[in-house]
C-alpha cells in the first residue's frame, strides 16, 4: 500500500500531478500536461493518425483476474495496435480515467507503471487526459496519436483478387487464455497473451514503409470478423485454408486435433492483436524476409477472390461458409 496517502486526500489535481511527475522530461512537445490543451508540432508532410479505445470494468476486464500492471500495458497495447494496423508511427497519447471509490492509489500507481512501460517501449509520450470519479465501473480510455505519410498509410480497402492473406504470430491464444482465467487458472502462455498482448507496431510500420500490404487490420474481434472488414471495404471475397492457420504449441496442447471448437476460438475468439494483411503474390518473399528481421512468425492463410465468397476450406477439402461472427458456422461442422 502507498502509506499515508489515499486518493480522496490526493484529489483530482494531486493525481494528475502525480502522473505528470512520472513522465520523462522533454521529448519535443511544445505543451504537455498542465494547460487547457496540449500542443505539439506535426511532422511536415505527414498525416496525423488518431485512435481511441476504452476499457470498461465488467465489459473488457474483470478485476478478479486482471492485475493493474497488465491492465496498464493492455490499455496502451490495444491502442498502439490500431496505429500499427495503419502502418503508422505512434507519437503521443491522452489518458482519461473514471475512477470508482473502491480503486486504491496503489492500484492506479501500478496501472500507470504498466501503461508508461509499454509507452516507453514504443516511444510514445503522454500529453494530457481527463480524470473524474465514477459511480459505476472503472473506465480506462486512451487516445493515441501517430503519423504516417499519405502514400504509405495502409487502409482496409485495398485488397485485390489474387492477393495472399497473411497473419503475424499465432491466433486463438488470447481467447483460450480468457477461457482458462474464467475456469480459475492464473498462469500460462495463453493467459499471458490475454492479459498482456504486445502490439505489432514495428512490424506494421516496416511493412507499410516497404509498401508491401495492399490492406491491413489488427485482430481485435477475431480473424473472421476482422477479415470481414477488409472484404467489405475492398469489395472482394476470401478463401482461408484451415490447415494453414497459425496455432501456438500451447493452443495445440489444449486441442491436439483441430476441432470445430478450436477453430471457433482461433477464428472468432478475438483479442489476438496480431496483424492481418493482404499482399500481392509477388511480394510474399519480401514479407518473410522483412518479418524475419523482427523474429516475428508470419503465415499465409488464404487468397483474396473476386467473387464474394467467404469460405474456410477444411483439411478434408470441404468448404465451410465464413460468416462475420464466425462462431456459429463452425459449430455446424460436427
Ligand atoms: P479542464 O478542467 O480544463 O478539462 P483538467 O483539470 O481536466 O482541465 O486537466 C488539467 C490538465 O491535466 C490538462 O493538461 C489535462 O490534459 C491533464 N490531465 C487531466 N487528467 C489527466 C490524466 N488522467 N492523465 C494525463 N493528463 C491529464
Ligand atoms: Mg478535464
Amino acid at each position: 500500500m502507498t502509506k499515508g496517502i489515499d486518493l480522496r486526500k490526493l484529489g483530482e489535481f494531486g493525481l494528475i500531478d502525480r502522473i505528470a511527475q512520472r513522465l520523462p522530461a522533454g521529448a519535443g512537445v511544445a505543451l504537455g500536461i498542465g494547460d487547457d490543451a496540449a500542443a505539439f508540432a506535426p511532422a511536415p508532410g505527414q498525416l496525423s493518425l488518431i485512435t481511441t479505445d476504452m476499457l470498461v470494468e465488467g465489459i473488457h476486464f474483470d478485476l478478479s483476474y486482471s492485475d493493474p500492471l497488465s491492465l496498464g500495458k493492455k490499455a496502451m497495447s490495444v491502442n498502439l495496435s490500431d496505429i500499427a494496423a495503419m502502418g503508422g508511427k505512434p507519437r503521443h497519447y491522452l489518458l482519461s480515467l473514471a475512477i470508482p471509490p473502491a480503486i486504491t492509489l496503489d492500484f492506479l500507481d501500478t496501472f500507470i507503471s504498466g501503461m508508461l512501460s509499454r509507452a516507453d517501449q514504443f516511444g510514445v509520450q503522454l500529453i494530457g487526459g481527463d480524470t473524474c470519479s465514477s459511480s459505476g465501473p472503472l473506465v480506462l480510455n486512451l487516445t493515441v496519436l501517430g503519423e504516417q505519410s499519405p502514400d504509405l498509410l495502409v487502409r482496409r480497402s485495398g485488397a485485390r483478387p489474387g492477393d495472399q492473406i497473411c497473419v503475424t504470430g499465432t491466433i486463438g491464444d488470447s481467447a483460450l487464455g480468457l477461457r482458462l482465467l474464467r475456469q480459475g487458472d492464473r498462469q500460462g502462455v495463453a493467459i499471458e497473451r490475454h492479459l498482456d498482448p504486445v502490439p505489432r507496431v514495428l512490424e506494421g510500420l516496416a511493412l507499410a514503409e516497404a509498401t508491401i500490404p495492399s490492406a491491413m487490420i489488427d485482430l481485435s474481434d477475431g480473424l473472421s470478423a476482422d477479415l470481414g472488414h477488409i472484404l467489405d471495404l475492398s469489395a472482394v471475397g476470401a478463401r482461408i485454408y484451415s490447415e494453414t492457420l497459425p496455432l501456438s504449441d500451447t493452443f495445440r496442447e489444449h486441442f491436439p486435433t483441430v476441432t470445430a471448437e478450436a477453430l471457433s476460438l482461433a477464428l472468432a475468439g478475438g483479442e489476438d492483436y496480431e496483424l492481418l494483411f493482404t499482399v500481392p503474390p509477388e511480394k510474399i518473399p519480401l514479407v518473410f524476409s522483412l518479418l524475419e528481421k523482427f523474429g516475428t512468425p508470419v503465415a499465409v492463410i488464404g487468397t483474396i477472390t473476386a467473387e464474394n465468397t467467404r469460405a474456410v476450406i477444411g483439411s478434408d477439402g470441404r468448404e465451410i461458409s465464413l460468416n462475420k461472427k464466425g462462431y456459429d458456422h463452425f459449430s455446424s461442422r460436427d
